[in-house]
C-alpha cells in the first residue's frame, strides 16, 4: 500500500516516538472503523489490504513486518490518525473483560498520562462499554 506524506499526522504528544500499541498490533474495528478508512484515505484502501477476520470473528488490524499496516515505523506515524480506529482513540483504556472493568493498559509505557480526570474517564469508559456492545456486538456484562 503506497503512504501519502500529506496524510501523516503526528500522534498527540504523549506518544511522541513512542508507537508500542501499533507494534504487533491486535486492534478489532467495527464496521464504522472500516467504512470510515476506506472513505477517507486517499491510497483507495480495499478492506482486505488492512484488516482480516480473527478467530472470534472480529475484524482485525493487519499488522505488515510486525507493525500496523497504517504505522510508519521510522518515523512513528499513524498515517490514519485522523481517522483512525476507535479502539485506537480509546487506548490505552481497555476493558478487562475477566475483571469486568476498564483499566489503563499495561503495555503502554506512558498510560499514567492519560485520562488523569476521573469524571472524563468515567464517561470515557461509558464510551469503550457502549462501544464494544453496539458496534462489536461483544457481551461484556
Ligand atoms: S503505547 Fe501508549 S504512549 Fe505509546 S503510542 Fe501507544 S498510547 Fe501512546
Ligand atoms: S491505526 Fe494508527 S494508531 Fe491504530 S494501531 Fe494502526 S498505526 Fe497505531
Amino acid at each position: 500500500m503506497s503512504r501519502r506524506q500529506k496524510e501523516k499526522t503526528t500522534m498527540s504528544n504523549d506518544c511522541e516516538n513512542c508507537g508500542k500499541c501499533c507494534i504487533e498490533t491486535e486492534m478489532i474495528l467495527s464496521e464504522y472503523d472500516i467504512d470510515l478508512i476506506i472513505r477517507k484515505s486517499q491510497d483507495h484502501v480495499i478492506k482486505q489490504d488492512f484488516c482480516f477476520k480473527n478467530k472470534d470473528e472480529h475484524h482485525q488490524l493487519k499488522n505488515i513486518k510486525g507493525h500496523c499496516v497504517f504505522f510508519d515505523y521510522p518515523s512513528k506515524f499513524c498515517t490514519i490518525y485522523e481517522y483512525r480506529p476507535q479502539g485506537c482513540r480509546f487506548y490505552p483504556l481497555i476493558f478487562d473483560i475477566n475483571e469486568l472493568k476498564c483499566k489503563l493498559d499495561e503495555d503502554c509505557p506512558r498510560n499514567n498520562l492519560f485520562y488523569q480526570n476521573k469524571q472524563v474517564l468515567k464517561v470515557k469508559c461509558d464510551h469503550l462499554k457502549r462501544f464494544l456492545k453496539e458496534q462489536l456486538k461483544i457481551t461484556i456484562i
